[in-house]
């Protein structure tokens, strides 16, 4: 079978305006860092409803970015989901800080906010939430939490852009959000990432690391030899993203509107159509205020561990391009290596031994939805009413 018929669970969506942005710069002076990252900030922070904007090359590099400016060092702990991609909590490694695994609320994904204040200790200075499949955790609580034990929230948005949570958009609740422009996520710069926040200082140690540590800014300056000079202040690194992704980025970003209602629109499509496999499936449910980006539709398999692998190669075999979000990031070897062991939060191991996230992207039309959906009525053995 050709590889044009294989439904992936997640893709981007390009069209001539992306192409002709991003030919405009290359046929312009600056590549690197230059107007158009500074125009996708300002247009970016005025999406999230942020102050300041600061992009750079990955959502990882934006997480560990953040988790620089939050102060997070040696010795110190912070508390993160562990159903999440690697990358949330590898990057407190990289400072030589303590990822602290709360267990999962079931029906979410989230963090579940009452394990929290379990875990804090003298030593956690960070509280990082994952927006699971693009659905704001309990930030109200979270943010409470963290005011009342001193701690610092660095929400991990890479699923979530565009999200919004009690009316808010996400980006203008936490100390700091960050976001990933992986072309899975729903807009693409190729690769880069962003940090969202209102605090100034954050903002000045985000620009910083961004570039080595490196400031020319003349009111920084702690001597000035002439008009060429600048200084390293501090140990930074090369996270810089290009202006050719932030072209394309600009021109992605004037289409989130679209995406985010397209993805809204098969989330719709999944349920109305997958109501009748009820007793074998639990279909995503989104709590009350909160509006979900839908990076990813997460179906279920109340069968568990044995049914939902039979049910993902079957869904292989028909070309279906299912994927599973995610292995508790402690039950990486390299975590068990730490000394994570297995056992540690029940939830999110049993929420793993049952999901399957379905193929969610903007360009998907009715007709592939009826695949899907085609596909899982005829492995439950249930009759598909084709609506
Ligand atoms: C994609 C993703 C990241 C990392 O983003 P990159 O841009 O791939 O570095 C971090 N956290 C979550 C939850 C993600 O989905």
């Amino acid at each position: 079978m050709s590889k044009m018929d294989f439904l992936p669970y997640g893709k981007q969506f390009i069209d001539e305006d992306d192409i002709k942005a991003v030919e405009e710069v290359l046929r312009s002076n600056w590549l690197t860092t230059g107007p158009k990252v500074k125009e996708f900030e300002e247009k970016l922070a005025e999406k999230v409803g942020a102050k300041y904007v600061v992009a750079v090359n990955s959502g990882t590099a934006a997480l560990h970015a953040a988790y620089y400016a939050a102060g997070l060092g040696e010795g110190d702990e912070f508390i993160t989901s562990p159903i999440t991609f690697a990358a949330t909590a590898n990057a407190g490694l990289y400072l030589k800080s303590r990822p602290v695994f709360v267990d999962i609320e079931s029906e979410t994904g989230n963090i579940d906010v009452n394990k929290i204040e379990d875990a804090i200790t003298s030593k956690t200075k960070v509280i990082s939430p994952v927006d699971f499949s693009g659905q704001p955790a309990d930030l109200t609580r979270i943010m409470q939490v963290a005011r009342d034990n001193n701690l610092v929230t660095i929400e991990d948005a890479a699923h979530a852009l565009g999200a919004i949570y009690q009316g808010k958009p996400v980006g203008s609740i936490a100390d700091m959000t960050i976001f990933s422009f992986h072309p899975v996520k729903h807009i693409t710069t190729g690769e880069g990432g962003a940090i969202a926040t209102d605090n100034e200082e954050y903002y000045k140690k985000l620009l910083a690391f961004r570039s080595h540590g490196i400031t020319k800014n003349p009111d920084e300056l702690m001597e000035y030899h002439g008009p060429w000079y600048h200084e390293m202040q501090t140990l930074g690194y090369n996270y810089r993203i290009s202006d050719i992704s932030c072209a394309l980025g600009l021109s992605q970003l004037s289409k989130l509107d679209n995406f985010l209602a397209r993805r809204a629109w098969i989330s719709r499509q999944y349920n109305a159509k997958l109501e009748s496999l009820r007793e074998h499936l639990v279909l995503p449910s989104v709590k009350d205020q909160r509006v979900s980006a839908w990076h990813l539709f997460v179906i279920q398999v109340k069968g568990g561990t044995e049914e939902r692998r039979r049910l993902f190669e079957y869904l292989h075999s028909r070309n279906i391009g299912v994927q599973v979000h995610y292995l508790p990031v402690y039950l990486h070897p390299y975590y068990q290596s730490l000394g994570y062991s297995k056992g540690l939060c029940p939830e999110a191991e049993d929420f793993y031994s049952k999901v399957i996230s379905l193929p969610i992207f903007p360009e998907m039309k009715e007709e592939d939805i009826d695949k899907v959906c085609r596909t899982l009525y005829e492995y439950f053995g249930v009759i598909y009413n084709d609506r």
